[in-house]
């Protein structure tokens, strides 16, 4: 079958260009679940791309009656980040207007939903599928003064006008997935919200990070929240139900880079997910991994103690114990003496999680994470 391709413009600039958006739309013949996949939200996270890329050519070889519901995919989902550098360098983590990090601009519908406990009263006789169109009725509502917002003589700022675009594709999606990577060097792994943690198996990776606390400013928080919300004050008044709606961060790598491996990954677990969750028809028997979830709370970062320049550093991946050496820095002075080759241990034992790329660092700067589980 053949996707819809259609286009959403974000924004006009400067010049007169406009920035937008290529939307991939696979209709199943059958309706059923609406999955929104996107990548590289940060400017340097380009391995989703290729995953996208893949599950594209993937799904074009399919029927339309072995998609049950409907697939949309959005590469390249952040112009504006991933056509920012520092001379050859992608950076676009942060906006070069604000600064703020671009997973952390997006629009919570719980911290708007003032009247959530009288709404929940009023669901308490109606079906869950009822209460689910209910609800996102409302929250559509809700959005409706977004764009009313946009439309005003005063309008918004440009990361208000961006994420109401990107967000509106993605409302009344049932499962959300946002590909990821390392901004430096990552083994492969996701981001699992509690009551998700048997779903997560499906995606065949072997570590995720099982969030505790939940702002509600990332992309996988801001679609999911609101629903949990809305849950716990269901559950609250002695109604208990789990909505069939699932948000997902996978990180795939390494930024700037497209490491094979975490494609393959990535494609092989998304195509699992999406048969378990019978949207796609399973050909091949599913297939799990028993993912070992731990809290962010276990991820160590270790920061440069003075500066100079990393060498002979632990690969990514490897298991070290405590007091094993990580890498050395050989730190030079200008006190008219030798330059050091300062050693540094391990604290705990864990397993390499992330690399900097940049070998050369401040004191205080990010050096690698340290997993100890
Ligand atoms: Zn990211």
């Amino acid at each position: 079958m053949t996707p819809i391709i259609s286009n959403v413009e974000l924004c006009k600039l400067a010049s007169g260009d406009f920035v937008s958006l290529q939307v991939y739309k696979f209709i199943g013949e059958k309706r059923g679940k609406k999955v929104y996949i996107q990548a590289n939200l940060h400017g340097s996270e380009i391995v989703g791309n290729a995953v996208i890329h893949q599950l594209i050519e993937y799904l074009s070889t399919l029927e339309p009656n072995q998609i049950t519901g409907e697939i949309w995919l959005v590469p390249v989902c952040n112009p504006l980040g991933i056509n920012q550098r520092h001379h050859v360098f992608s950076t676009g983590r942060f906006s070069s207007y604000d600064g703020k990090n671009w997973n952390r601009i997006f629009w919570d519908y719980e911290k708007e939903c003032l009247d959530l406990s009288e709404f929940a009263r009023s669901q308490l006789n109606k079906k869950p599928e009822i209460i689910r169109k209910n609800y996102l009725e409302k929250i559509y509502l809700a959005w409706q003064q977004q764009l009313e917002k946009i439309n005003q003589p005063s309008s918004i700022p440009l990361a208000e006008q961006y994420r109401y675009r990107l967000q509106s594709l993605c409302l009344d999606a049932d499962y959300v997935i946002d590909i990821h990577s390392s901004s430096n060097q990552g083994i492969d792994y996701l981001f699992c919200f509690q009551g998700s943690e048997e779903s997560a198996k499906y995606f065949l990776f072997e570590y995720g990070i099982l969030m505790t606390e939940y702002e509600g400013e990332a992309f996988d928080e801001a679609f999911l929240k609101p629903w949990l919300a809305l849950e716990k004050e269901l559950a609250n008044l002695g109604k208990v139900i789990k909505f069939d709606l699932e948000s997902w961060t996978l990180e795939l790598g390494t930024g700037m880079q497209i490491n094979p491996l975490s494609v393959v990954k990535g494609v092989k677990g998304i195509k699992n997910y999406l048969a378990y969750k019978n949207v796609l028809s399973a050909k091949d028997e599913l297939q799990t991994e028993s993912i070992k979830l731990v809290n962010k709370n276990k991820l160590i970062s270790y920061h440069a103690p003075t500066g100079g320049m990393i060498q002979n550093r632990v690969a990514l991946g490897t298991k070290v114990r405590t007091g094993e050496r990580l890498y050395q820095l050989l730190s030079f002075n200008k006190h008219q003496k030798l330059p050091e080759v300062i050693n540094v241990y391990a604290e705990t034992d864990g397993l390499i999680f992330d690399l900097s790329t940049n070998q050369s660092v401040n004191q205080g700067e990010y050096v690698l994470d340290l997993l100890n589980d």
